[in-house]
């Protein structure tokens, strides 16, 4: 597990500070927390914690500058986007390598999450200046109806550790092109690369106050007071069911707009007919992608009875060529989980099905060494009910079950209370539109072991979630609605 040298001093370069109304400085009472690199278990740096007293200035901040920022013309908005996305994708190299050294993935995954994140700044820019409204007669004809759009004003949002480019910059991007100013909340174990993103944002011309960081290792101290102050006026969220429902119930004081991305317990069917080898490509995606930790990360394999033993053959292969390692290692393909508490859950989790009487077909041995590894698992006779299929694993481990009816994969793929993604593999159009329609989850990777795209609406059913994140309708999250009733007498 070598770890070449990094090429830029990135850790160096980045800001450590809170940034409130443009300028960055250190926490209120000057605290700190540390960030660290998976793949190592070393200290990066330490980043400023802020405090309510910081949290409120953000807000002071995002409120003062709201009218103005509305005022911007779209065009403007939409530019800074745009210089932002090619900043981004010019600063490819240094941005995957922060991504890499403090969240874990190999620097190919990295690069393209830069691409990805950048990817929704630009699509967002060019949603700025379609921001439309309509006019109408009303009913009766006495009036005139015109509606029109404006942005919702100050928003908290809060983000994950998992894609800490793309999950911010998802939410940023809408915020930018619908004129609301906003304070983000970067998860705590990887704050640096959403302070490198304010950065990039700022240089493309980003006014003082429009977006305010405030990283923390306190999160809930931090966010409560910006949920009970009227002044904000939307959260958006991407993280945990537990704490969006948390979120959720402290949004309710002020009666709060939300959006709410939150886990997701992704079925992964494969059919009687399906082609094995593409499905069997598309579970090393939906499986290994992110190393596991992503929402969209397949988490129930449902396999036909029929082909379960060939696809698990197949699967068990591929992972055997999986070489686990630092990101940046060119030669690994799988980086450390994020932390140790998220490497002891996945292994407990692993050791607790195993003991109920399922089958290690590989993996599930922690291997030697630093860093949180886990290797990539698959497991075969899953008990029914088992808490592997219950809740998310956030870890490169397949657990495969067997089905013999469409029916039967389907009640089996539904039952879960998340509604994120389904992927299902058939090679028969019809089944494939029947199962699509049948299942309960906000998107679906047909014959395909990846989803999601600028352009379209991401998000989840049940609770999954409420909203969604791209595609010509994820502006709408931000922008109010207005009409003016117009009489014509
Ligand atoms: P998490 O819920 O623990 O944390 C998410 C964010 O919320 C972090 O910034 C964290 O500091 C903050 N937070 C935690 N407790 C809080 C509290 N009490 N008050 C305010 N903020 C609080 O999730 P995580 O472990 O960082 O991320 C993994 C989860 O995110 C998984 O469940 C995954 O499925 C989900 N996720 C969902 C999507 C999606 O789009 N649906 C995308 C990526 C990740």
């Amino acid at each position: 597990m070598e770890t070449t040298l990094p090429q830029y001093d990135v850790i160096g370069q980045v800001e450590k500070g809170v940034l409130i109304g443009g300028r960055w400085r250190p926490a209120t009472g000057g605290a700190t927390f540390p960030v660290e690199n998976p793949a190592t278990g070393r200290h990066l740096c330490e980043v400023s914690d802020a405090t309510p007293a910081d949290a409120l200035a953000a807000l002071d901040a995002a409120s003062a500058a709201q009218p103005g920022w509305a005022a911007v013309p779209p065009r403007r908005r939409g530019e800074i986007l745009r210089r932002a996305h090619d900043l981004l994708i010019e600063r490819m190299e240094e941005f995957a390598l922060l991504i890499t050294l403090e969240m874990g993935k190999s620097l190919a995954e990295s690069r393209a999450e830069v691409r990805y994140g950048a990817h929704y700044l630009r699509w967002f820019g060019e949603e700025a200046v379609r921001i439309d409204g309509t006019w109408k007669v009303s009913e009766d004809g006495t009036a005139r109806v015109l509606v029109t759009r404006q942005p919702v004003g100050p928003c908290l949002l809060i983000t994950p550790w998992n894609a800490p480019l793309a999950m911010p910059a998802r939410k940023i991007g809408p915020a930018v092109a619908a004129g609301c100013t906003m304070i983000v909340k970067p998860a705590a174990q990887t704050p640096l690369t959403t302070a490198a993103l304010a950065g990039v944002l700022t240089e493309a011309g980003l006014p003082d106050g429009v977006l305010n960081i405030i990283p923390t290792g306190q999160a809930a101290a931090v966010t409560e007071p910006l949920l009970r102050d009227g002044r904000l006026r939307k959260l958006s969220f991407t993280g945990s069911t537990p704490v969006g429902r948390l979120l959720l119930s402290q949004a309710a004081g002020t009666v709060l707009r939300t959006s709410m991305e939150l886990g997701g317990n992704a079925p992964f069917i494969v059919c009687e007919d399906a082609d094995l080898d593409a499905a069997v490509d598309g579970a090393m995606t939906a499986k290994l992608r992110n190393i596991g930790e992503a929402c969209i990360a397949a988490n129930r394999f449902l396999v036909h009875a029929g082909v379960a033993e060939e696809f698990t053959r197949k699967l068990v292969a591929r992972m055997g060529t999986i070489a686990l390692g630092a990101g940046t290692d060119p030669a690994a393909d799988l980086g450390p989980l994020i932390d140790e508490r998220q490497r002891r859950r996945v292994a407990d989790l692993v050791d607790e099905t195993v003991a109920a009487g399922a089958r290690v077909r590989a993996g599930a041995v922690l291997p030697d060494g630093p860093g949180y590894f886990y290797p990539p698992t698959v497991l075969t006779g899953i008990p029914a009910g088992a808490r592997i299929t219950r809740e998310e694993i956030f870890g490169p481990v397949a657990a495969i079950r067997t089905f013999t009816t469409e029916d039967e994969a389907l009640r089996d793929a539904n039952d879960t209370e998340f509604g994120l993604v389904g992927y299902l593999y058939t090679r028969d159009l019809n089944r494939a539109l029947r199962m699509s329609e049948r299942l309960e989850t906000g998107m679906v990777g047909l014959n395909r072991g990846y989803v999601s795209d600028p352009s379209a609406p991401f998000g989840g059913m049940k609770q999954s979630g409420i909203g969604r994140e791209g595609g010509n309708t994820g502006i709408d999250e931000y922008l109010e609605q207005k009409y003016l009733a117009i009489d014509l007498a």
